[in-house]
């Protein structure tokens, strides 16, 4: 009989579960809203009501062996708990491990959530077959896994692979979430693409655009490019200049074989992954750059599920 395992992705607007094989096949899942506004304590209710189901419907002799939980923010991985977690206001301090072990009867691992896709999209997806890569998603920020050696990579304070957070215009950027300025993902997530455009509209440059500056996001920037707008160009060249640049950087430090991109602003790679691979081909030095692999994600919001089969399995 094969082994099956529950897995939750926790998001700051929804919550994905789902019933999972040892080979990470989803059996059953569960998809609803974070609610914010709704206290930590009846979300948790929430979704152990919801595991509990899942687990219900488990093949005969093969109850769920474990529980991994995924979550955006900084995590104490000695104690199971969740530090903080910047969009999901009140989740400060909670033992996670802990209310779900006890709740479910069973062991529970607790990882970051883009830890989580990370594994996934190697164990299932994209990176299959890789030892060193780097998954990253373009979405409200720029997240990122890495995998070296074919583990996960934490640094010396659990917390490694902020890559949003690198500086590229430390002096005259943009404000980023996490109140610095010129992170990447001032630039390079969906929300710093949108405010690229925002700021060209600002700026009075010539553009096919004549909704608010509002509306504009990378699906409506993606649109714009595909009629040749020039705006949208200028916004996915810049945001290809600035991954080209950091990836490169990364690259050329840790021999990494492949990059996986995902997340919502992935659609538009197609315009972002020119001048990215102009830089990459010009840049990288540890190996002939054509051995690189660029890679959309596979599994996109399913891979955090396939990462978490991968650690309830190590339970
Ligand atoms: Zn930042």
């Amino acid at each position: 009989m094969n082994k099956t395992y529950l897995t939750m992705d926790v998001g700051g607007t929804n919550v994905n579960a789902g019933l999972v094989d040892g080979e990470g096949r989803i059996l059953a899942r569960r998809h609803f809203p974070t609610r914010t506004g709704r206290s930590q304590h009846d979300l948790t209710i929430d979704m152990v009501a919801n595991l509990k189901e899942l687990a219900s419907e488990a093949p005969a002799g093969a109850s769920p062996l474990g529980l991994a939980v995924g979550l955006p923010g900084w995590i104490n991985y000695e104690e199971g708990v969740l530090v903080e977690a910047p969009n999901m206001p009140g989740w400060v301090n909670v033992p996670v491990v802990k209310i779900f072990s006890e709740a479910l009867n069973m062991p529970v691992r607790l990882e970051n959530d883009s830890n989580m896709y990370a594994l996934g999209e190697w164990s299932r997806g994209a990176g299959r077959g890789l030892h060193n890569l780097l998954v990253i998603t373009l979405g409200t920020g720029v997240g990122g896994g890495l995998i070296l050696n074919d583990e996960l990579w934490y640094g010396s304070f659990s917390s490694a692979v902020e890559i949003g957070h690198i500086p590229i215009e430390p002096e005259n950027g943009a404000i980023c979430g996490c109140g610095r300025r010129g992170c990447l993902e001032t630039v390079a997530s969906a929300t710093g693409m949108s405010r690229l455009g925002r700021e060209w509209l600002a700026a009075g440059r010539p553009t096919i655009y004549t909704g608010s500056p509002e509306d504009l996001n990378t699906k409506v920037l993606h649109d714009l490019a595909l009629e040749g707008d020039q705006m949208a160009l200028a916004v996915f060249r810049r945001a290809g200049e600035a991954l080209g640049m950091i990836l490169t950087g990364i690259i050329n430090l840790l021999g990494l074989e492949g990059i996986v991109i995902g997340g919502g602003a992935a659609r538009a790679m197609d315009f972002i992954e020119p001048r990215l691979w102009e830089i990459l081909s010009n840049h990288v030095v540890v190996t002939r750059p054509e051995r690189i692999k660029l890679l959309r994600c596979q599994l996109d919001e399913d891979a955090p599920l396939a990462g978490g089969a991968v650690l309830a399995g190590r339970l």
